[in-house]
């Protein structure tokens, strides 16, 4: 019987890599910038992060793309899907942009994480690659791993940006037991890579990402360039700290519910999630409050539990997904406890705000649609001191009785009967008719 040999996969330290950045080259003065490269590389990727980019709206790609975006340069795009080029011709920009010879800024854009291509090279093959080169000391052309590219072109690069979570943390190809030894971007060019004008990696992260959040932070990074703009703010892990400073939670459509205590029990409920898996009250991300894609959609507005995939802990820290988060047993039993007193308090507040204060003084709300309760004698003490209360040092709705009469006095039009608050009238108009 044949023996499968197995290569016993180290999995108590993550790979490190095997070599540094090529050498920083000079730093570029920022300036007015008519053109600018954009090399789109790609690991260890699903392509959702292009896909999600196809789809941003705000600006849109094909605005870039065209330079008829406002104050941004013309992007000239180099990617191994939406390219016309194809083969050599495709790789030959590559080439040009990582020998100096291109003449024009260029920014590297790296989707998907970086496997460690040591590993697959013992075996003579290769995890990702992009076009082919003669091996070093002749012999047969061999795929280039884009790791390889990334090293090579991210220090002449006016900004290097990981798209998704797989680039940006490594995500799910790097999830504990990995077999490829996958990492970040910034695992991957370590903490002392700069970029050509002096910028680490810019992360953004999502599984896949924002489409908007990509184009509206390469907006704010190309405006820098240009000159015409502060740098944005980046957060410590060098994420767009205006994009991703907030937790789901906090712009969360269902926040409300939390808030009252009420849970969703099942997928389609429309309460807050957190019991059915929600992780949203410990995840940076805007994904509530911008959409998916156009403003449209997002996680929680569809349905969806958060299951952190905006996160460096992503996927290990927040499996199994759709099971209730220990912290959340805590903080759901609070939530129900205060919450239950609010809500309650508060429907009494609403039902008074759901009646005119017509209906209130003639005691009855002619709806056809259903027969609505006019204003208990328990509503009305209840109203009363809460009236009281709310206008306690303002002025309240209405005139005073002195005002009343001074300001309607005789010109006012019908008998006393015909108005509610009694506040018709003379008396010696009480009979004309
Ligand atoms: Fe927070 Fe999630 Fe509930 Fe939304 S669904 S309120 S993010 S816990």
């Amino acid at each position: 019987m044949a023996v499968v040999e197995r290569e016993v996969v180290q999995v108590e330290r993550p790979a490190v890599p095997e070599v540094e950045p090529e050498a920083r080259r000079e730093r570029l003065p920022l300036g007015p910038i008519k053109t600018i490269h954009v090399y789109w590389l790609a690991g260890m990727s699903c392509d959702g992060c292009t896909i999600s980019v196809a789809g941003a709206t705000n600006p849109g790609i094909e605005g870039l793309l065209a330079g008829a975006v406002p104050a941004m340069p013309k992007v000239i795009l180099h990617h191994p899907v939406l390219s016309a080029e194809a083969g050599a011709e495709f790789v030959r920009s590559f080439t040009e942009a990582w020998e100096g010879k291109l003449g024009a800024p260029y920014v590297v854009v790296f989707e998907g994480s970086v496997p460690d291509e040591r590993i697959a090279a013992r075996t003579g093959g290769y995890f990702c690659a992009m076009g082919v080169e003669a091996a070093a000391g002749g012999g047969s052309a061999q795929p280039v791993p884009t790791a390889t590219w990334l090293r090579r072109l991210s220090p002449g690069a006016a900004a290097t940006i990981a798209i998704g979570t797989c680039a940006t943390w490594g995500g799910i190809p790097s999830a504990e037991g990995n077999p490829t030894g996958a990492m970040s971007v910034m695992d991957f060019l370590g903490r002392d890579y700069r970029s050509a004008f002096g910028l680490p990696v810019i992360n953004i992260p999502g599984c896949a990402p924002q489409g908007d959040n990509f184009t509206e932070t390469v907006f704010a990074v190309l405006l820098f360039l240009q000159g015409l703009g502060p740098l944005p703010t980046f957060d410590d892990l060098g994420r767009p700290a205006w994009l991703f400073r907030d937790t789901v939670h906090q712009g969360c459509t269902r926040a409300g519910f939390y808030e009252e205590g009420l849970f969703a029990e099942r997928y389609g409920d429309p309460e807050c999630l957190v019991e059915i898996g929600c992780w949203g009250p410990v995840v940076n991300c805007n994904i509530v409050q911008r959409g998916a894609i156009n403003h449209m959609g997002g996680c929680m507005r569809a349905g969806g539990v958060c299951i952190g995939c905006t996160m460096p802990g992503f996927p290990d820290k927040f499996s199994p997904f759709y099971k209730t988060p220990p912290g959340a047993i805590i903080s759901t039993f609070a939530a129900k406890s205060v919450g239950g007193v609010v809500r309650r308090l508060r429907r009494l507040s609403n039902r008074a705000d759901n009646r005119e204060h017509r209906w209130d003084v003639l005691g009855e709300v002619p709806s056809g649609w259903a027969r609505v309760s006019a204003q208990t004698t328990a509503d009305r003490v209840v109203q009363f001191f809460y009236n009281v209360w709310q206008h306690k040092g303002s002025k309240k709705p209405g005139r005073p009785a002195a005002e009343r009469d001074r300001f309607w006095g005789g010109d006012r039009p019908g008998v006393r009967r015909d108005y509610l608050d009694g506040s018709a009238a003379r008396e010696g108009t009480d009979d004309r008719r």
